[in-house]
């Protein structure tokens, strides 16, 4: 397996809307290694998600995986996925993407969905994500559509730096060493 490039904000592949994969191209070994490699990718930056965009292939790929304090989501491969909403309320939370290194914001999204799409061997998936899991799979369909989260935050005051946001957004988690409340 292989650690691939990450595409960055500005690179047109990630404004893209990406290509539907063909059963028959998703069995091929080209394909079934561009997934291992999106999977090694994720897990060496550390991110909860990564979209096929994201690594200069513009096609409806993305793979996704948590275990932490926000939610444990299990690794699961999403080829040709869609969303379907089943619950309307909007919830803000926090969201960064390896596509916009070193920012943080926070971003409105659906707290309920169902997802359907097909699986790595081309069977029916579907599953239904709330929360946190809700949020990254909103994050990586955004990401085949073109979309990145910034086009989904209402305003960028809350738009920061990781280390700004360690220090201002996030007093209560991260005591200073000067012993500040
Ligand atoms: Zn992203």
């Amino acid at each position: 397996m292989s650690i691939l490039k990450v595409s960055r904000l500005g690179h047109p592949v990630l404004r893209m809307q990406s290509q539907g994969v063909t059963k028959e191209a998703l069995s091929s070994p080209a394909i079934q290694t561009l997934i291992d490699n999106m999977i090694e990718t994720m897990i060496e930056y550390s991110g909860v998600g990564v979209a096929a965009p994201q690594v200069h292939y513009s096609l409806t790929i993305a793979v996704i995986e948590s275990h932490g304090p926000r939610g444990d989501i299990p690794l699961t491969v999403l080829v040709n996925p869609d969303v379907t909403v089943l619950d309307e309320e909007l919830l803000e939370d926090w969201e960064g993407c390896l596509s916009i290194p070193d920012l943080r914001g926070r971003v409105p999204r659906w707290g309920k969905l169902r997802v359907d799409g097909l699986d790595r061997h081309g069977d029916r998936l579907e599953f239904t994500a709330e929360g946190f899991a809700a949020r990254v799979v909103q994050h990586e369909f955004d990401h085949l559509m073109g979309k990145v989260y910034l086009d989904r935050m209402r305003d960028y005051k809350t738009l920061t730096h990781v280390s700004e946001f360690q220090r201002y957004w996030l007093p209560e988690q991260t005591p200073s060493p000067s012993g500040r409340g």
